[in-house]
């Protein structure tokens, strides 16, 4: 087991307390500073190119708050299109230096890459709890899965052939595979150091060089990330970071030396990066929205699905891609299902990101607040019924808390049944029979995780195999890095994760000998 994983195990099945009641145990955070602040107050308006930190060109900045005091904890240079233009032409330059290294050569970058981060994997933990809000015993959970992510894509270059030489009707043929060149890399704020690896990790691979656009939330750990690249002697220009908002990203997408764009985000914004892709005839790859459903089969034992409450519905105080927001329980059992959810939700320990007994933090702003509030109201002004949840804690007095919220009497037609909401807020629906079940799942626009509950694993996998989605889990809803991972219709365009993680970042060339 990797040091980080030691530190920061995922996790455990059983960590919910079983107890009934009040949630006496939601405590509001106090306004206490932690250590790594030093590294907070440091951030000044730069960009990173060049393998340097340097003034932004754009002098407009953007508050970093921490969602849980409201304090403005730092801020970010907005960058505009000659800070993207710098980066961009760094990342050129540096690109025929960078490509004509050996996959294995490349790999070994990775792997001191991943050394690195293991070493700050602390530092990190907390820096990205304190700009999103993610509990910490989350945020060092999900740190010491990038380690192990950047490790796999290294084994992933180890193992390219960039040169095969082919018979072919009528000769033969050399065909290489050869990295598609500066890639744009654009990830949110949920998950941004993960997200971040799984873009910036296959690139690098491949033998791309990368802009990065950090969300304008989470951009204080990209920059501390640079520091991992020059720790580990990264050749300058391979890394850029552009820190700025969606003007910033847009300008990215657009810029004409960046061949491929890879993003992760909501269907919105992914709609209108495609559509400039399509434009400029660019790559492109899209991870974005979820409306999941998890399928609740007759004979489910619903103690052995309390830990899913959290890391399957709830997962990140809700604001996670995958997140079983939709649960589809058996008619017979509904009421069951119903009040053992709502029972579950009140037991999860809500308070403080900074302490590791709580594990829902709050929301990451006060737009996704009102975001999700504006949902709790429409839910209801639908006819859908609150059974737990609704408004925001008791006694938080600061922090962009809301209540775990669930919502009975729900149909599928319903907007909170269809629409992201991005919070912890699920809706229970019944069904009567597995096609009902299966039905309902496959009415929505999104496809991109799913997950079917039951003792009988073959007889949920029968199940999941009728769901339309990108991943589906039997008695999960998370997925293991070496399978593919990707969305269907409104969720995306392409995998990533892996064995063929590499592909989209690589284009084949053919030279025929007859
Ligand atoms: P968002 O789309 O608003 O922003 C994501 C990133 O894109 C940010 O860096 C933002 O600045 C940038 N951006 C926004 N509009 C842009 C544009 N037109 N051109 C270029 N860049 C642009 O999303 P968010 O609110 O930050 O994140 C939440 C969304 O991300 C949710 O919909 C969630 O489901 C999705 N998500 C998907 C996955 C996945 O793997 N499928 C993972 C995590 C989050």
């Amino acid at each position: 087991m990797s040091q980080a994983r030691e530190r920061w195990p995922p996790l455990p099945l059983h960590i919910l307390p079983d107890e009934q009641g009040p949630p006496h145990h939601w405590r509001a955070p106090s306004r206490e500073r932690k250590s790594f602040m030093t590294v907070v107050a440091d951030s000044r308006l730069e960009m990173y190119l060049s393998g340097a930190r340097v003034p932004a060109h754009s002098q407009a900045a953007i508050d970093v708050i921490d969602p849980a005091t409201e304090e403005v904890i730092g801020h970010i240079a907005d960058g505009d299109a000659t800070d993207v233009d710098r980066a961009v032409r760094a990342a050129s330059d540096a690109l025929p230096a960078w490509r004509e290294l050996t996959p294995a050569q490349r790999a070994g970058f990775l792997r001191a890459i991943a050394d690195e981060f293991e070493r700050r994997i602390d530092e990190m933990s907390e820096l990205v709890s304190r700009q999103n809000g993610t509990p910490i015993a989350l945020a060092g959970a999900m740190q010491a899965m990038v380690p192990e992510n950047y490790r796999y894509f290294a084994s992933l270059a180890d193992a390219l052939e960039t040169r095969e030489r082919r018979a072919t009707v009528g000769g033969d043929a050399i065909i290489t595979r050869e990295p598609v060149g500066v890639v744009g890399a654009i990830v949110p704020w949920n998950g941004p150091q993960p997200l971040t690896a799984w873009k910036v990790g296959p690139a690098l691979a491949a033998g791309c060089t990368v802009v990065l656009k950090p969300a304008p939330e989470t951009s204080l750990d990209a920059l501390l990330l640079t520091e991992v690249f020059d720790a580990v002697g990264l050749p300058p220009g391979v890394i850029g970071v552009v820190t700025g908002g969606r003007q910033t990203g847009a300008a990215l997408v657009e810029h004409p030396t960046v061949r491929k764009i890879a993003f992760t985000g909501s269907a919105a914004a992914g709609k209108a990066i495609a559509a400039t892709c399509g434009a400029g005839l660019k790559h492109v790859t899209l991870e974005l929205g979820g409306k999941s459903a998890g399928i609740l089969l007759d004979d489910v034992d619903l103690d052995s699905f309390r830990p899913f409450v959290l890391s399957a519905c709830t997962p990140n105080t809700g604001q996670t891609c995958r997140a079983l927001t939709r649960v589809l329980a058996p008619r017979a059992r509904y009421e069951e299902v119903v009040q053992f959810l709502a029972d579950a939700l009140r037991a999860i320990p809500l308070g403080s990101p900074s302490d590791p007994a709580n594990l829902y933090g709050p929301l990451v702003n006060a737009a996704q607040r009102e975001r999700v509030e504006a949902y709790i109201r429409i839910g209801v002004e639908e006819g859908a019924e609150v059974v737990t949840g609704g408004g925001r804690p008791a006694g938080f007095n600061c922090g962009y808390y809301v209540e775990p919220t669930l919502f009975r009497n729900v149909t599928n037609d319903m907007r909170i049944a269809r629409e992201e909401i991005f919070g912890p807020v699920i809706a229970v629906m019944p069904y009567d029979t597995i096609d009902e079940a299966v039905a309902i799942a496959n009415d929505s626009e999104y496809g991109l995780g799913g997950g079917v509950f039951s003792p009988d694993v073959e007889r949920a996998t029968a199940v999941a195999e009728r769901i339309e989605s990108g991943t589906v889990g039997v008695n999960t809803a998370t997925f293991p890095m070496d399978a593919p991972f990707g969305g269907i219709k409104n969720s995306g365009l392409g995998t990533e994760l892996g064995p063929h993680a590499l592909d989209p970042y690589l284009t084949y060339k053919t030279i025929f000998r007859p």
